[in-house]
């Protein structure tokens, strides 16, 4: 199909985006802050509006992809009841609450409105690796599943509006968790004279075969049952206080390993010592004493 878009941002992403459906012989109007950002997609034929509200009214379908939810809002804001019949699709980073407040800035100018994020990075926009999270109305969904599947592979959450945003922060936790535990490695071994690129293998190899267990582990979370199959968590501690004497002993940072070892230290108090580790997730799904 070649339906109308719109895009709305045209920063690294939103080139990328607006490239994409250009490439796939969608007629494009842009808009950006910055007008000659545009130029490069006006070359390829893409149209550019005058203002944002009338890149807003030029399509059936706008994708918004600006640095921040404040940006939205001012975008979004002004008039009232002017954009009935568009649906509005923000791939703009934010948080759930961000997402849903945005929703009713779109509501109130008569706008469907979709929330996304995207788990790529521009260069593979356009292609099947770049992965982009929706959520809102399934049927808004429907109705533009074609013409944004130019963009990549396509994920459709659920009508709740911020679980777009919601797996997106939860993609980064695991991100950077992965990142930082290899980090504390690598300096571990360098302190003997290990190079970061000797020690990689095995770290992806480990954090491979760990990444194997989460199904397994998912489904004792599911069933709020924690029989200990291949460790208990009593014997995980034990070879935690291994990890921080080792960091200490060796002169790097250990406040990731002390961090990992006083959340399963407060699971034991708890009494939970024979149990598996994903019991750990009654430390992580409550909030701290105090709040
Ligand atoms: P850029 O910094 O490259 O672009 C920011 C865009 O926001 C520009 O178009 C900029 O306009 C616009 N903007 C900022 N402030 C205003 C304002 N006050 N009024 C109007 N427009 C404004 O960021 P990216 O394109 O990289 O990122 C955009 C979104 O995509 C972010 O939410 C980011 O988290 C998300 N994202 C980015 C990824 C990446 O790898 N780059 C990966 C996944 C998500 P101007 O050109 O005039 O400054």
């Amino acid at each position: 199909s070649t339906a109308p878009v719109t895009v709305i941002g045209l920063g690294l992403m939103g080139q990328a985006l607006a490239g994409a459906f250009l490439k796939a012989g969608h007629p494009t109007t842009v808009w950006n802050r910055t007008a000659a950002k545009a130029d490069r997609l006006v070359a390829e034929g893409a149209r550019l509006a005058p203002t944002a509200r009338e890149a807003l009214r030029a399509s059936p379908l706008t994708i918004i992809c600006v640095t921040d939810y404040e940006v939205v809002r001012e975008l979004l804001s002004e008039g009232d009841g002017e954009l009935t019949g568009t649906t509005v699709i923000n791939l703009t980073s934010g948080t759930s609450a961000q997402a849903r407040q945005a929703a009713q800035w779109a509501g109130r100018r008569g706008a469907r409105y979709l929330d996304g994020a995207i788990m790529a990075v521009p260069p593979a926009i356009g292609t099947s690796e770049a992965v982009i999270l929706h959520s809102g109305p399934r049927a808004d969904f429907e109705a533009h599943e074609g013409t944004l599947g130019v963009l990549g592979t396509l994920a459709y959450l659920g009508e709740d509006l911020g679980l777009a945003s919601l797996y997106d922060a939860a993609g980064l936790v695991m991100m950077w968790s992965v990142l930082n535990a290899w980090l504390q490695g690598t300096a571990m071994v360098r302190t003997a004279g290990v190079d970061a690129a000797t020690f990689a293998p095995f770290a992806q190899q480990l954090a491979t075969e760990v990444a194997g267990w989460l199904p397994g582990y998912a489904g004792q979370v599911d069933k709020g049952s924690f029989p200990a199959e291949v460790s208990a968590l009593e014997t995980d501690v034990r070879a935690m206080a291994h990890l921080v004497e080792e960091s200490e002993a060796v002169g790097v940072n250990a406040e990731w390993p002390r961090l990992i070892k006083a959340i399963a230290d407060r699971a034991i108090a708890a009494g939970h010592g024979k149990e598996q580790y994903p019991v750990l997730i009654e430390e992580f799904g409550t909030s701290q004493a105090g709040d």
